[in-house]
């Protein structure tokens, strides 16, 4: 047995400390031969991220569209405490405990109708999974029991989407921008329609859907599912698309028995200015894909949500249960910080808020029109979005927001804000001002 070695923890953060996290650690999509600079932080309050040196930013990006509520919330941390003092985690397996409950009664609540069973994941990634499976099992099930070969194995999309990157994910992301071509000879092929062209707020025209319709038509039988963002296509380009569109998707789905599914990931807990973007077109989704924000951005959750007739045709299949079950499933921890943010957000008046936000994102980032380099400034709830002509030299505008004292993580074309709900109109300011001052100077440089 090797001696008990005492460990110490660091408690701050040093240049050796820095250059070990490049040597060692990988980031999100980061290189490891040619690292780039990393931001110590080492604590975060309200809407700011405090650095190592002292400075503070005002954070745009919510820690990828999470935190909502902000940072080091009293009641989000309280609720964290008093949970960890009980159990921080325990199987799911043969087990159940009230945070899920809770967290189940909630959302089954919250959401539009028809969605009352409830799968707690571990990530936006794995909902996904878990929606993809559903839907396959499903179909597996209804066909065993109609006594009728099955035949509906595949996926239907729609380009310039997101959804993750496990594998089942990877396959419906963008061909093009999602990693398709390097892990093209292992990926499940499935069906692609268009991006919607037409804008959240313009003219609709039913000309959008045609291929859409096309695919529908000659594939139905081989579609288990469509699976598309409502509304805001996220990382796949920051795009917001007519509700008409999503309207027509559903459409296609009950006419073609196809299940809807709506990955509300990013867009769900009133991101777009609806508590789900599904709300804006009325529409209900056979299944739904909820993680980010479900914990105020704590910690890592998601729910995959679905109908009782698709939960109990699963069950009645050959199987007689859903194939799916990880370890930290429930996570008691997670749901319990999960249900006191959702209480948060249910208890505020999020409809006039985010609101307030997209008006002042519309006004903060308008003088961005005026810029050569930009194509096009798009806001919606609290999403604000610079598109500009060319990609950004991602280090050096990265440098420059930090430097202009707030946090904007730019990729590609796209330079975009999703503020915590709770940034003031002054914050607001600051941080589209920066933005402007930012592209100015890229522009002249
Ligand atoms: N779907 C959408 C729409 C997303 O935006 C994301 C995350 N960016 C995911 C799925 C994957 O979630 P996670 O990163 O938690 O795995």
């Amino acid at each position: 047995m090797r001696p008990h070695n005492r460990v110490t923890l660091m408690t701050s953060i040093t240049t050796t400390d820095l250059s070990f996290d490049q040597q060692h650690i990988w980031h999100p999509y980061s290189s490891m031969i040619n690292p780039p600079s990393m931001y110590p932080v080492v604590s975060a309050e309200g809407v700011r991220i405090k650095l190592e040196d002292g400075r503070e930013l005002i954070d745009g990006m919510a820690s990828w569209w999470s935190v909502i509520h902000g940072y080091n919330h009293p009641e989000l941390n309280q609720a964290a405490h008093e949970q960890i003092d009980k159990m921080s985690h325990v199987m799911f397996g043969g087990i159940t405990h009230q945070p899920a409950i809770e967290l189940a009664k909630q959302l089954v609540e919250m959401t539009p109708a028809n969605l009352d069973k409830v799968f707690l994941a571990d990530s936006g990634s794995v909902a996904v999974e878990v929606a993809i499976k559903m839907a396959i099992q499903y179909w597996h099930a209804r066909r065993a029991n109609e006594g009728k070969t099955n035949t509906k194995h595949k996926l239907l999309t729609i380009r310039n989407g997101y959804h993750g990157d496990t594998f089942g994910a990877m396959s419906v992301c963008d061909p093009i921008n999602g990693m398709h071509e390097i892990f093209t000879e292992v990926l499940p092929k499935h069906f692609f329609a268009p991006a919607p062209q037409t804008g959240f707020d313009q003219q609709w025209d039913e000309a959008d859907c045609s291929e859409l319709k096309r695919l529908f038509a000659e594939h139905h039988q081989e579609i288990a599912a469509l699976i598309l963002e409502p509304i805001v296509q996220g990382a796949g380009g920051m795009r917001f698309y007519s509700p008409e569109y999503l309207k027509t998707a559903r459409q296609l789905c009950d006419e073609y028995d196809v299940l809807l599914i709506a990955d509300e990931i990013a867009t769900g807990f009133a991101r777009s200015g609806a508590l789900f973007a599904c709300d804006h077109a009325g529409i209900s989704p056979d299944i739904m894909c909820l993680g980010k924000a479900i914990t105020g951005g704590y910690m890592t959750l998601a729910a995959t949500l679905t109908s009782s007739h698709i939960g109990e045709t699963i069950s009645s299949g050959g199987a007689g249960c859903f194939m799916h079950g990880p370890t930290f499933m429930g996570n008691p921890l997670a749901c319990a910080v999960a249900n006191t943010s959702l209480k948060l957000l249910r208890e505020s008046d999020w409809k006039a808020n985010t609101q307030r936000i997209q008006q002042q994102l519309e006004a903060g980032l308008s003088p961005c029109r005026e810029l050569n380099s930009v194509a096009q400034v798009r806001c919606l709830g609290a999403i604000g979005v610079v598109e500009m002509k060319q990609p950004v030299d991602a280090r050096r505008i990265q440098q420059a927001f930090v430097d202009a004292g707030v946090w904007v993580r730019p990729f590609g074309k796209l330079v975009y804000v999703m503020p915590p709900y709770i940034m003031s109109n002054e914050d607001l300011a600051i941080l589209t001002g920066a933005m402007h001052q930012v592209l100015v100077k890229m522009e002249n440089s």
